[in-house]
C-alpha cells in the first residue's frame, strides 16, 4: 500500500488518518502532545472533569458518515443523545429566554418574552435553512479550489451576497433587517462567535449557522465531548493506523517539488502522501521555512481566541442548563474591543458550560463543573497576566449578581485556558480557535486550499484549511482532503 504521514492528531488529522487507513494506505501519525484530540482535550482532578475546548456538538451524523464510510458500524464506536434545550440566555435586566429545540415552541417563548410575533423567528430559521443547504453544496463539501471558475472574486462575490435575500450587508444588520428586536438580534448576532468573527463584520451569509442548532438541534457524546476524539482515535487503531505521540515534527523534506518526508529529531521518516493537521502558518514558518508560501493566504485575519476558566463549583444550580450566555449591554463594543483594539472589553459576554448537568459525573455529588469562555482576541503580545485577573473579576462579580450568591467562595477547583496556551498547546497560530476568521467575505471563504500549489504530495486538514474550523467543518475537510489523495494517486 501506499505510505501516508499525517502530522498532527486533532479531529481533522484523526478522520484523514482513518479515511486512507481504510482507502488502504499505510498511515502513521506524529502527535506532539501525549494525548489524541488536539483542541479537543481534557482538564481536571479524579473529582471534576472538563473538557479543555469544544462544548457545543451539532451534525453528528458527520461522525456516524465517517464511520461507515470506513466500514464500520457507528455505534460500535460513537453515541450521543439529541438535546431539547438549546441554550440559557440571560441579560443584565434580568431578561430570560429558554431557546428550545423545538422551534415552534422556542418562537412561542420569544413571542411570550420579547412581545415578537413567533412567525418572525420561523421565517428567519426557514431561510436559515435555504441558505446553508445552498453553502455547504456549493462551497463546504469539496475543494472549491479545484473548480477554477469560483475563484474568481466577482463571481465568488455575487453567489455569497445572494441579494435576492438581502445578505449584501454584515450579518447584524441582517439580523437587524430581520428581526428588529435589540435582544433577539443580538440573540442572533452570537452565532458569528460559532466561527470566531464578529457579527458587526462578518457577511450576512453567517445568517444559516443557527440553522444547525435550531433546524437541526444539538446534540451531547456519551462521555463527553472528548470522546468524539477518543471514537475516532480507536477507529483509526482498529483500522491499522499507527501512532506516535509526544512526537513533534521538525521538518517537512522535499525534493524536486515534492514533498517526500517529515523529520523528527535525527530520524527521517518518508512517504508517498503528508498531510499537515498542523496550523497552516505555522507548517509553512516551521516545518518548512526554506519552501515558498502563500504570503497572501497566511495574512488573512485570524478568528478570535478565548479565555476559559475551569471551575469546579461546590454548589448546584437548577436555574442553569448544559448551555448558558450572560450577554453583555453593549455588543457593538464588546467586538470593537477584540477586533479593532485587540483586548477584551469591561462587559464581556460570558458562555458558561456545565456538562455535569448531562449526569455523567463529571463533578461530585452536589456539585458542577463550570467551563466559562469569554471571547478574546488572538495573542500578539498583550499584558495576559494583567488581562486575565481582571477579566476574572468581572465574570465573578457578573454571574455573582446575576445568580445571587457569591462564586468566588464556591470555588474549589481552578484552572484555566488563554491565547497564549491554546498557541502553545496545539501550535495554533495566536491561539485563535478557528484558523483564518470570517469578518472578511472572502477569507471566509476563500481559505488555504487542502493541498498545496507548491510541493506535490503535500496536503493539509484542519482548521486552519478549507473548509474551515469546527467540529463539523474539520469533519468536512477531512473527507475532501482524503478524497482529493484518492483522487491523484489513483492508478
Ligand atoms: P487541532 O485540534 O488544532 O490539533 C492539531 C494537533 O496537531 C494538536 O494535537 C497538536 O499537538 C498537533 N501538532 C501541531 N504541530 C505539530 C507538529 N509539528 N508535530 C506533531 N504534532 C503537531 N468547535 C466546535 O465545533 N464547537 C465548539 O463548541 C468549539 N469550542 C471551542 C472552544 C475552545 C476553547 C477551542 C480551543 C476550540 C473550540 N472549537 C469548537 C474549535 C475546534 O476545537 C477546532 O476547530 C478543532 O478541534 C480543530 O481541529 P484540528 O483538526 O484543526 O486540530
Amino acid at each position: 500500500a501506499n505510505k501516508a504521514i499525517v502530522i498532527g492528531s486533532g479531529i481533522a488529522g484523526l478522520a484523514t488518518a482513518a479515511r486512507l487507513a481504510s482507502k488502504g494506505y499505510q498511515v502513521q501519525v506524529f502527535e506532539a502532545s501525549a494525548q489524541p484530540g488536539g483542541k479537543l482535550g481534557l482538564i481536571g482532578d479524579e473529582r471534576y472533569r472538563f473538557d479543555s475546548g469544544p462544548s457545543l456538538f451539532t451534525l453528528p451524523q458527520l461522525i456516524d458518515q465517517l464511520i461507515h464510510d470506513c466500514g464500520r458500524e457507528p455505534r460500535d464506536y460513537f453515541n450521543y443523545y439529541q438535546k431539547d434545550t438549546a441554550c440559557h440566555y440571560f441579560w443584565p435586566d434580568g431578561t430570560f429566554i429558554k431557546a428550545y429545540a423545538d422551534k415552534e415552541a422556542f418562537a412561542e417563548e420569544v413571542q411570550s418574552r420579547l412581545q415578537v410575533p413567533a412567525q418572525k423567528l420561523l421565517s428567519y430559521l426557514k431561510r436559515s435553512a435555504f441558505i446553508y443547504r445552498y453553502t455547504e453544496k456549493v462551497f463546504l463539501r469539496r475543494s472549491l479550489h479545484r473548480f477554477k471558475s469560483y475563484l474568481h472574486r466577482d463571481t465568488l462575490a455575487s453567489i455569497i451576497r445572494m441579494p435576492r435575500l438581502g445578505l449584501g450587508g454584515s450579518l447584524h444588520r441582517y439580523n437587524h433587517k430581520m428581526l428588529q428586536h435589540p435582544k433577539l438580534v443580538q440573540l442572533f448576532d452570537r452565532f458569528a462567535t460559532y466561527n470566531g468573527s464578529d457579527p458587526f463584520q462578518t457577511p450576512g451569509v453567517m445568517s444559516s449557522i443557527p440553522h444547525l442548532e435550531h433546524n437541526i438541534g444539538t446534540f451531547y457524546p456519551k462521555g463527553g465531548m472528548h470522546q468524539i476524539a477518543r471514537s475516532i482515535y480507536q477507529l483509526a487503531l482498529d483500522l491499522g493506523v499507527e501512532f506516535h505521540f509526544n512526537t513533534k515534527v521538525e521538518r517537512i523534506l522535499s525534493k524536486n517539488a515534492k514533498a517526500y518526508a517529515v523529520q523528527v529529531g535525527n530520524e527521517i521518516h518518508e512517504a508517498d502522501v503528508i498531510i499537515s493537521n498542523m496550523d497552516v502558518v505555522p507548517t509553512y514558518r516551521y516545518l518548512m521555512p526554506q519552501e515558498k508560501a502563500p504570503e497572501k493566504t497566511l495574512q488573512q485575519e485570524r478568528s478570535s481566541s478565548a479565555l476559559i476558566f475551569y471551575w469546579g463549583i461546590k454548589k448546584e444550580f437548577p436555574q442553569l442548563d448544559l448551555h448558558n450566555i450572560f450577554f453583555s449591554a453593549d455588543y457593538e463594543q464588546e467586538f470593537k474591543a477584540i477586533f479593532q483594539e485587540q483586548t477584551i472589553g469591561d462587559d464581556p459576554t460570558i458562555y458558561l458550560n456545565i456538562s455535569s448537568k448531562e449526569g455523567e459525573g463529571d463533578a461530585p455529588e452536589g456539585c458542577e463543573n463550570w467551563f466559562i469562555l469569554i471571547n478574546a482576541p488572538g495573542n500578539t503580545g498583550q499584558d495576559w497576566d494583567a488581562l486575565i485577573p481582571k477579566v476574572r473579576r468581572q465574570v465573578l462579580d457578573k454571574l455573582s449578581a446575576s445568580l445571587n450568591v457569591d462564586i468566588e467562595s464556591l470555588i474549589e477547583y481552578e484552572d484555566y485556558l488563554d491565547p497564549r496556551r491554546i498557541e502553545s498547546r496545539t501550535s495554533s497560530y495566536q491561539g485563535s480557535l478557528y484558523g483564518a476568521g470570517s469578518n472578511d467575505t472572502f477569507s471566509a471563504f476563500l481559505r488555504h486550499p487542502n493541498f498545496s500549489r507548491y510541493l506535490q504530495g503535500l496536503y493539509f486538514c484542519g482548521g486552519s484549511v478549507h473548509p474551515g474550523g469546527g467540529i463539523p467543518l474539520c469533519l468536512m475537510g477531512a473527507e475532501i482532503t482524503a478524497n482529493l489523495i484518492e483522487e491523484d494517486y489513483a492508478n
